[in-house]
């Protein structure tokens, strides 16, 4: 499933197609949205927001597309009069006359009013976003030091879209792991240098990987593997996807363990659990 940082650069395409300009033709495939597609016809589009996972479309006379691609949703910029190639099935599609923005495979499509996307049962719960512009270290340090996170484990914690919107199965990887903490260790039991870290890295991570086009490892390491001939999927992540390599940094095997129902990726060394004590200042490694 794609991350916040792969969600943005989509919607920075849609935006660069379809932002400001008159949509000429709106398309829904589900026959209770056709009702808008008139309605939305001939109006500006004002904005391309992201929450989290979801897309809103939003429209000058108010209304916004609410769009979570979950696992098959896959968006498409292509220019006017031309299809992508693909046997998905196109649920939402907005032109205008020179640029075409289509939707294929999403099954959740809403059309909302700005109250209904303040009420919304996925919109309202979600935490602060990680690519949000406004939200900075401390809002991020107030979620993981807030009570009722507190007997969380990190690996689920942050996969929690009601805990920081945006993060997913790579991100969650690269993030404990620059931040140096066991998948298993919990909000409560962190140290305040242990959270700011957390919260440092949650931000600085995703950013990155919005940046970079998914790109967490370091972007000199990353850029001198690439010279040596390296395929990307070698040098991307610090330890996701990596299980049985060798750390970049310290040369111990990454462990590959599945909490959860998902792979998560993690160095025993430069992130020890309780079966790997560690001397390292004010750390606590318990389960
Ligand atoms: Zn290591």
């Amino acid at each position: 499933m794609p991350e916040g940082p792969e969600i943005r650069r989509a919607a920075d395409r849609i935006e660069r197609a379809v932002g400001g300009r008159v949509a000429t033709k709106i398309g829904f495939l589900f026959p209770h949205l056709k009702r808008f597609e008139a309605c939305l016809q001939g109006q500006v589009v004002t904005a391309i927001q992201t929450r989290g996972k979801a897309i809103l479309v939003q429209f000058a006379g108010g209304l916004s597309v609410y769009t979570h691609s979950q696992l098959y949703g896959r968006w498409y910029v292509v220019s006017k009069g031309k299809l992508p190639r693909t046997n998905r099935s196109l649920r939402f599609e907005i032109h205008n006359d020179q640029k075409s923005a289509l939707l294929y495979s999403a099954s959740d499509i809403e059309v909302l009013t700005p109250g209904e996307v303040e009420r919304h049962r996925f919109l309202s719960k979600l935490g602060p976003d990680v690519l949000s512009k406004d939200v900075h270290e401390n809002a991020i340090l107030e979620r993981i030091t807030d009570r009722r996170f507190a007997r969380r484990q990190l690996h689920a914690l942050l996969l929690d879209q009601g805990f920081v919107a945006g993060l997913g199965n790579y991100l969650r990887s690269e993030i404990l792991f620059l931040a140096r903490l066991h998948p298993s260790r919990r909000a409560g039991e962190l140290s305040a240098n242990e959270a700011s870290a957390l919260a440092h890295c949650i931000l600085s991570v995703s950013k990155q990987a919005y940046r970079t086009g998914g790109i967490t490892n370091d972007l000199d390491r990353a850029k001198a593997a690439k010279a040596d001939g390296m395929r990307r999927a070698q040098y991307r992540h610090h330890v996701f996807s990596r299980g049985g390599r060798r750390c970049w940094s310290c040369d111990v095997e990454i462990h590959r363990e599945v909490l959860g129902g998902r792979n998560i990726f993690y160095c025993p060394s430069c992130q020890p659990g309780p079966e790997h004590p560690t001397t390292s200042k004010g750390a606590k490694r318990r389960l």
